[in-house]
């Protein structure tokens, strides 16, 4: 059993001032407590290599690529600090670097899984990227990572089936925005609504499994979502490969949002989707960072996705 860890420092350098909590000490947390629990030993490191621009445009427009493209690299001509594309998602100049060690990080891991060089991996990285639509980054994302690494496993390496599951509390309108009807790919998600970004809800298209919650629901609300919706949805699917949108902010200590779940909801819903993942798609997961601001949350929460990936 081989899980990855990939990560870069590249993705420390993006950072959108004190005040923000999509913060570079989210990646240090992780790290901390990967040590901590001894199960840093158990797993193989890998460098997230840049990601190709055109394989962003399999998902995103050229003038969105340009966009973070130019005004990154603007600011280091202005000495500016930050570019504000919107009221909470900056860039800083070395914002492009990131979020193309972001988005390959989750292609290189599609790579080596579908190579069978690995049983799985989980992509330590920031930008998180699900809710950046084709045409526009927002709610911290630049670029939709997973959206990327699934195109590409379907467009490069010809995967008729990739499972995209989003359980961070916000829902993924950039990911649902960019594979609503495509046959190829089934999203599975809950999501607190009534919430950011406010979306989900309005006649989803049939390949979105969409499971709205209200605040406050915990893992006895979330796990029925999960055997009584998304299983029966995956053993029909059958997928070839899952990509898994991790966000942790659904935790009941992240103050982001207002949902219940703990450590052991994340280590039962990754077991889940193992248990899919071996039955339909040769154990091939590739789980990539979304959400998770409070610190130890997210890294208490990471090791037991990664425990539970590595079957640790
Ligand atoms: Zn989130």
């Amino acid at each position: 059993m081989t899980t990855a860890i990939y990560t870069h420092a590249d993705c420390q350098r993006h950072e959108m001032g004190d005040w923000h909590p999509e913060t570079p000490a989210r990646l240090e947390a992780i790290e901390d407590q990967l040590i901590l629990s001894r199960i840093d030993q158990f797993l193989d490191r890998r460098e997230a290599p840049l990601a190709d621009p055109a394989e962003l445009e399999r998902v995103h427009t050229a003038a969105a690529v340009d966009y973070v493209r130019e005004h990154s690299h603007a600011l280091s001509l202005s000495g500016q600090s930050y570019h504000s594309v919107d009221g909470d998602t900056l860039l800083n100049k070395h914002s492009w670097k990131a979020a193309l060690r972001a988005a390959g990080a989750a292609v290189a891991a599609t790579d080596a899984v579908l190579a069978g060089e690995l049983d799985n991996a989980f992509c330590a990285v920031r930008p998180p990227g699900h809710h950046a639509t084709p045409a526009k980054a927002m709610g911290f994302c630049l670029f939709n990572n997973v959206a990327v690494a699934a195109r590409h496993a379907t467009d490069v390496h010809g995967l008729e089936r990739v499972a995209v599951i989003d359980f961070d509390v916000h829902h993924g309108n950039g990911t649902e925005a960019i594979f609503a009807g495509d046959e190829r790919v089934l999203m599975c998600s809950f999501f607190q609504h009534p919430f950011f970004p406010n979306s989900g809800t309005d006649a989803p298209a049939h390949n979105m499994l969409n499971t709205p919650l209200p605040a406050y629901s915990g893992g006895d609300a979330v796990r029925p979502v999960v055997t009584d919706r998304w299983l029966p949805a995956l053993a029909a699917f059958k997928p070839e490969l899952l990509l898994i949108s991790a966000g942790f902010d659904a935790h009941r200590e992240d103050d982001m949002g207002q949902m219940g779940l703990v450590e052991a909801d994340y280590a039962w819903i990754t077991q889940q989707l193992v248990s899919v993942a071996d039955r339909h798609a040769q154990g091939r997961v590739v789980s990539v960072l979304e959400g998770g601001y409070n610190l130890s949350a997210l890294g208490r929460s990471v090791v037991a996705h990664i425990r539970a990936l590595a079957k640790l």
